[in-house]
């Protein structure tokens, strides 16, 4: 728990979210802003800055994590093509420093993202 971390507060549930899904490691709820019809992000409980600061230990954790994106998006309807983005750093377009997965879908996604 980083105490100045907006994500940890959501995870402490002192800042309101509309929850997807939580277990014992992570956390998956709609993003604010959404890019898509369905945008969603998961995250670990744990706080972890940015990509650069997982470790070997964090393995299991950054698996969960894919596997809950690709579930919940199926859930959500998502099962025909969807999105995972995780940005590193202001470089990458992080705005949040706890590392999230955005989860996009529903609309036709394009490449590059620009
Ligand atoms: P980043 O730019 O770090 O990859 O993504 C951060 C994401 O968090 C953005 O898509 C932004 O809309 C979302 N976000 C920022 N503040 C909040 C918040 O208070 N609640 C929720 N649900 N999403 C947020
Ligand atoms: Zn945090």
């Amino acid at each position: 728990m980083s105490v100045d971390c907006l994500f940890c507060k959501i995870v402490a549930g002192d800042i309101p979210a509309r929850k997807l899904y939580e277990d014992d490691h992570v956390i998956a709820f709609h993003d604010i802003a959404p890019q898509a019809p369905v945008h969603f992000l998961v995250i670990p409980k744990k706080h972890i800055a940015t990509l650069n600061d997982l470790t070997e230990d964090d393995k299991a954790l950054t698996g969960h994590i894919v596997h809950t994106a690709q579930r919940l998006a199926k859930e959500q309807g998502c099962e025909e093509g969807f999105r995972v983005v995780m940005n590193c750093n202001e470089l990458g377009g992080q705005t949040v420093y706890h590392i999230h997965m955005h989860v996009l879908g529903q609309r036709q996604l394009h490449w590059p993202p620009g």
